[in-house]
């Protein structure tokens, strides 16, 4: 029967996890820890406060040009 799986269906599946930004250095990264408070920035290592500074699918994939 259905042999045909489609792989290239437009929406992804495998968004899992919580993007977030980082106040100190504006890194941003999908969170994907247990933590529902805090998470800790991967590049400076700065407690991010996830509710606080989660962000959209949309603005993880932006270039971000703040200098
Ligand atoms: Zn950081």
């Amino acid at each position: 029967m259905g042999e045909k799986v489609n792989e290239k269906d437009e929406k992804p599946r495998d968004r899992e996890g919580i993007p977030l930004k980082c106040k100190n250095c504006g890194y941003k990264w999908i969170y994907k820890g247990n933590s529902k408070f805090y998470a800790s920035c991967p590049r400076c290592n700065y407690k991010v406060n996830i509710e606080k500074r989660k962000i959209s699918w949309k603005e993880l994939e932006e270039e971000d040009t703040d200098a």
